[in-house]
């Protein structure tokens, strides 16, 4: 606009902020429909008396009508936007990639014009400088023209359909969490969701026609602590009267499980992370899921909410946790509904876009499936599928949380052995070494953990609440602290861990001076 040389600053020419906000927001991020609609102005616009030609918001509506932002497949903006996604590929821009080719899929264009435009630029733009390019295109361009946006029977993911989730994104989960495609309904995006829905639909319509829970008087559930929050807060929600049950280094404790469960009719599920569980990374034995599948309940519609959030997140190549199936061996022990098993690829893919699952009984699928299909047509196959291409099969999984585990495992370690180093033998508190998960969880001395976080968060280290991990956000012997190192930078962390540590021996030193 003002440049003399290269743009139209010899016109001396003026745009106003309102009609120059307006430009930017209206071109859809393609700067040239601007650059055009201020030309047009400035040549088509008469000089003010004051000697300057003025584009007001007016002016600016006026010169952007002549160019139409709407993406008309057999006309310019058909080439304004497949030649703005080239350049956008040449300028190594894959939010712009991205946002162009998403335009023109939305608009129906063909996905074959798309791929070759790829092959092209893969060739003559990039080819030197990565040969590889040009191979990886070309074989997106033929997997896409032979497989297209269908998936394995055809159905064509974009559409309306497969109430329960395309095959191959079952096969792809089946193989995750061990159980057979057919016993699987694929979800969106969220486990949490599904447990939601589990647990609403008992309420309202009961379970497998029993009496739905809203209608009894008491209906409680078993909480192994400490665990999971946001289980928790689901079962708040409801008005379900939260049991603790206490974590031992083998899964819940069994002998109080059996107890309770084969005697009150009225607890009807026990919330279950069976594998490097939320927080403190155990994985139950094989005694335990023995016990669980075993187990007597008095009330028929009981159920174990198994949520297998961390199946496959080892750290370790060789030295993992291993987990007994709960479904094959409920069904051997003469209990074959007694279990929802619950999985996502949160943190695996994407947490927010990626794929949940459920996976159960015949007659609990039934069950499920009435309530489903007046919930929803169907979920998003289109990310199924991506899922599913992007994986291939269970080997792509593996070798994906391999990369997860090499960033994971040295925050992980490094914690552990500076809690080894600065607070081992000191009597001032308990952790274990998951080999795998999410999350490591310190136990301070009884009545410190709240102080602890406090003071790690003068300190600038913001931790999860203590309290947290239990029902109602109530520790009993405010001892335990969840810690999650995943996010922050190893740098960050081992700063972050350093002032932890501190902040135990402060902590410990008053209490225990308390007691004095
Ligand atoms: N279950 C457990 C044990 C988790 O730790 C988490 C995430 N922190 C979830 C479920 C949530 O999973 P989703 O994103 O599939 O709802």
């Amino acid at each position: 606009m003002y440049d003399e040389k290269k743009g139209m600053g010899s016109y001396n020419a003026a745009i106003d902020d309102d009609a120059l906000e307006f430009l930017a927001d209206i071109s859809n991020g393609d700067a040239r429909n601007a650059l055009n609609a201020i030309e047009l102005g400035i040549l088509t616009t008469d000089r003010s008396d004051d000697g300057v030609i003025h584009i007001d918001l007016a002016t600016a509506q006026e010169c952007i009508q002549k160019r139409s932002v709407r993406y008309d497949k057999e006309g310019d903006n058909h080439y304004d936007t497949i030649s703005a996604f080239i350049k956008s590929m040449r300028g190594s821009d894959p939010d712009a990639v991205s946002y162009y080719l998403a335009k023109m899929l939305y608009a129906g264009e063909d996905i074959k014009f798309i791929a070759r435009r790829i092959m092209i630029c893969a060739s003559e733009d990039v080819g030197n400088a990565d040969p590889n390019a040009l191979q990886v295109a070309v074989a997106a361009a033929q997997a896409v023209e032979r497989i297209g946006m269908t998936c394995e029977d055809g159905t064509d993911c974009r559409n309306y359909g497969v109430l329960d989730g395309i095959h191959e994104a079952k096969v792809l989960i089946g193989d995750m969490i061990e159980c057979n495609p057919d016993n699987i309904i694929i979800y969106g995006n969220s486990s949490l969701n599904i447990m939601y829905d589990t647990i609403a639909r008992s309420m309202t319509h009961g379970v497998m026609g029993s009496t739905p829970w809203c209608k009894l008087d008491k209906v409680k559930f078993l909480c192994p602590v400490p665990g999971y929050d946001r289980h928790f807060a689901i079962t708040e929600y409801f008005g379900i009267e939260m049991i603790n049950v206490p974590m031992l280094p083998t899964g819940p404790d069994m002998d109080m499980v059996e107890d309770l469960v084969s005697k009150d009719e009225s607890i009807k599920g026990i919330w279950c992370v069976p594998k490097y569980s939320n927080p403190q990374g155990i994985t139950y034995s094989d005694e335990t899921v023995r016990r669980f599948a075993r187990l007597k309940p008095a009330a028929k519609d009981f159920r174990i909410y198994w949520d297998n959030a961390y199946c496959v997140h080892h750290l370790y190549d060789i030295d993992q946790d291993h987990l007994i199936e709960i479904l094959a061996e409920c069904k051997r022990a003469g209990n074959p509904d007694m279990v929802y098993k619950f999985c996502s690829t949160s943190k695996i893919t994407f947490p927010g876009s990626g794929v949940a699952a459920i996976a159960t009984s015949a007659n609990n699928l039934e069950d499920i499936k009435k309530q489903l299909k007046v919930q929803t047509i169907g979920h998003d196959k289109v990310n199924q599928l991506r899922h599913v291409r992007f994986f291939k099969n269970i080997h792509g999984i593996t070798e994906h949380m391999r990369k997860h585990a090499a960033s994971l495992r040295p925050k992980f370690e490094m914690i552990t052995d500076m809690f080894d180093k600065e607070l081992g033998g000191l009597g001032v508190g308990t952790w274990y070494k998951p080999k795998g998960g999410y999350f490591i969880t310190y136990e301070t001395l009884e009545g410190c953990a709240k102080n602890v976080v406090a003071k790690a968060k003068k300190a600038g280290v913001v931790m999860t609440p203590a309290g947290a991990p239990f029902p109602y956000g109530k520790d009993p012997k405010d001892s335990v602290i969840r810690i999650a190192p995943s996010y922050p930078s190893l740098e960050d962390l081992t700063t972050a861990a350093e002032i932890f540590v501190v902040c135990v021996k402060l902590a410990s030193i008053e209490k225990i001076l308390e007691e004095k």
